[in-house]
């Protein structure tokens, strides 16, 4: 069975084709600059030069009938015939309150996705016509729309409500949502089997730490909390977001710089986080690089976050009544051994003994807590795609 995995963005459009009798990758690619000027494939496919498309892209409908084209060339394709296809898996980043896990796309689960645009401004328009590019470009195949937000909808009321007037959920849906959904419950339910993590001790918190960074508690693979709220602003410091601030902060900039609150919005999501702090960069190993050299706001600024990680793991420790393994994943968590390392420092009071050694490798399922540590510390790389199209494969064979 081979499923196309689509993750459609408002200017770009990547996708894998996976063989899911070995879940194997037979061919990903990326659709850029779609709608602006330089429109160009990029196909590759293993052990293959990788192919190029420069060629005008108007709209993703364009962009879809390129992927398939590249996935049938004679050269570069790795299908005979689109029949071959299966089924197409979308990453949709908004299912609102009406969706708790993935489902067959219809025409009321595409009203669902429009009806939270609102949500999702920048994503779910994409994801919808990346949908409607699919349903014409490979007519009568099955399209499964796979939610973002879905991995946090198991949260309790106590968890997702905000301290604010009941009638802003009754009116608007304002709560907690969590993002990066798709990566927590794949590595969630990764650490479990990896693990070997035995019924009853399945209290896991994933540490996914890129530049958007997010923490999840789950029991089961069944989300308890996750620090991403109605947007991915809250929560953590991140690449370029400041995550947790007063919202008085909001109006207090809106005040004294004479700024919109759209202004001060764009600054929280785009300059703030280690990039506004340490005034050097979002990427972290510059920020860790320049500390190194005794650069002291870019040590400050690492070290905030390392702190916000560590307290953030503290909080949910707590809010499941204990902890039976941690695991790091996405850029930082999955390749810096150092910055998992300086995390862990901080959880010595759980029990947690870190081997030196393990914890040097990267970009493979590893255990990297001793056999004495209390709790389990695993790096666990995620893959979004594989979990599309796993989900993808399950619902379509009913
Ligand atoms: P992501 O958003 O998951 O792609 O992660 C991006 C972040 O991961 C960047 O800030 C990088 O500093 C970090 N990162 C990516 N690759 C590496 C690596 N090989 N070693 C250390 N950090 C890395």
């Amino acid at each position: 069975m081979k499923v196309l995995v689509i993750n459609a963005g408002s200017s770009s459009l990547k996708y894998q084709i996976i063989d899911m009798d070995n879940e194997a990758v037979l061919a990903k690619g990326l659709c850029e600059r779609i709608g602006i000027d330089g429109s160009k494939l990029t196909h590759k496919v293993p052990g293959k030069d990788d192919y190029v498309v420069e060629t005008p892209m108007p709209s993703h409908k364009e962009a879809v009938s390129l992927v398939m084209e590249a996935l049938l060339d004679a050269d570069h394709g790795v299908l005979k015939s689109l029949d071959e296809l299966s089924a197409i898996g979308h990453r949709v980043l908004h299912g609102g309150i009406e969706y708790t896990d993935s489902c067959l796309v219809t025409p009321e689960v595409k009203d669902v996705i429009r009806a939270n645009f609102d949500l999702g401004p920048l994503h779910n328009p994409a994801n919808l016509m990346g949908i409607e590019a699919c349903e014409a470009a490979i007519p009568g195949k099955p399209n499964v729309a796979v939610f973002d937000t879905a991995f946090g909808m198991s949260m309790k009321p106590e968890a997702y409500m905000y301290a604010i007037p009941m009638e802003y959920y009754d009116k608007y849906k304002i709560r907690r949502y969590g993002f990066h959904g798709t990566s927590h419950k794949f590595v969630s339910g990764e650490t479990i089997k990896f693990g070997q993590l035995p019924e009853g001790q399945r209290k896991v918190i994933v540490c996914h730490l890129g530049n958007g960074s997010s923490i999840s508690a789950s029991i089961d693979g069944k989300c308890v909390d996750t620090s991403m709220g109605l947007t991915p602003l809250e929560g953590l410091m991140m690449g370029t977001r400041s995550g947790d601030v007063d919202p008085a902060v909001v109006q207090f900039i809106c005040n004294h710089d004479n700024k919109t609150v759209d202004e001060v919005l764009n600054i929280l999501n785009k300059k703030s986080g280690v990039l506004g702090l340490s005034g050097l960069s979002s990427d972290f190993r510059d920020v860790k690089k320049a500390a190194g050299e005794g650069n002291e706001r870019a040590a400050m600024a690492s070290n905030a976050f390392i702190y916000r990680v560590a307290k953030t793991i503290g909080s949910y420790v707590a809010a499941m009544n204990g902890v039976d393994a941690i695991a790091f994943t996405a850029g930082i968590g999955e390749n810096d051994v150092e910055y998992r390392g300086w995390i862990c420092e901080y959880l010595t009071y759980l029990g947690i003994e870190i081997d030196k050694e393990a914890n040097k490798k990267r970009g493979q399922n590893i255990m990297i807590s001793t056999p004495d540590s209390k709790v389990k510390v695993f790096v666990i790389p995620t893959n979004e795609e594989l979990a599309i199209a796993r989900d993808t494969k399950e619902i379509v064979e009913g």
